[in-house]
């Protein structure tokens, strides 16, 4: 099977203005994922083609990008789920800073991760083994936690577009996962966080982070139980 690509190019020291470049090639299996397709261009037909990856699996969340107008995760993206009739349009994350071809700049991103504190605040004595946590208060994190950090979600929406203090769909996804954990100690401090302007009421509840998420996580969901847990706390 033959198979046309058009491919994002960007090269701020050489070509300022990006384009989209066409690559066609052939013996293309429906079973090859995007990231397959990447990797053939790169290694058979343009060695400068630039793009993260790691893994190839689904689990580091290095090569989230846009995939015809959706943001998907390359390595999980197969060509048979895509309309082969037109050719494939791979772009970069939208809303983060292009670096060069299908690379964004993610350092907003991960300070807005830091700024929830992605961490366990437990000052309390240690107990003599572990802190516990029942297995039905653990189901409550198990989805959240699925999380890869892969910024599909954050870079497909609206809100954080246009307001890039906004926290983002996938830094208050973090922040769901250590509010409900029973064994955390800093559940004020984490609400004040996200209780603030650049926290969740920006969230508009556009669902556009649930179609993004590749692990299937309910993410809109997920912070409108922030919003429940920051009304309760008011009241
Ligand atoms: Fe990626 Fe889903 Fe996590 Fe968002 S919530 S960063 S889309 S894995």
């Amino acid at each position: 099977m033959q198979v046309t690509f058009r491919i994002h190019r960007f090269d701020p020291e050489k070509q300022p203005v990006p384009k989209m470049q066409t690559f066609v090639l052939d013996n293309v299996k429906p079973t090859d994922a995007v990231l397959d397709i990447l990797h053939r261009i790169k290694w058979e037909q343009d060695g400068s083609l630039t793009f993260r990856r790691s893994c190839a699996h689904g689990i580091c969340g290095s090569c989230g990008m846009r995939v015809n107008n959706r943001n998907m995760l390359a390595c999980s993206t197969l060509l048979q789920d895509l309309n082969l009739r037109k050719p494939i349009k791979v772009e970069p994350l939208p809303g983060m800073p292009p670096l060069k071809d299908l690379v964004v700049d993610m350092t907003r991103f991960y300070e807005k991760y830091e700024a929830v504190k992605p961490y366990l605040v437990a000052k309390s004595v240690l107990p003599e083994k572990e802190r516990h946590q029942s297995n039905e208060d653990a189901e409550r994190l198990i989805e959240a936690a699925k999380c890869i950090l892969c910024g599909c979600c954050t870079a497909a929406c609206p809100s954080a577009w246009t307001d890039e203090r906004f926290l983002g769909p996938a830094a208050l996804l973090k922040a769901y996962r250590f509010i409900f954990d029973t064994r955390d100690e800093a559940t004020d401090e984490r609400l004040d966080i996200i209780d603030s302007p650049n926290g969740i009421w920006r969230c508009r509840t556009v669902f556009n982070c649930v179609e993004a998420c590749p692990k299937d996580i309910d993410v809109t969901g997920h912070l409108s139980q922030l919003k429940r847990a920051a009304v309760a706390r008011q009241l």
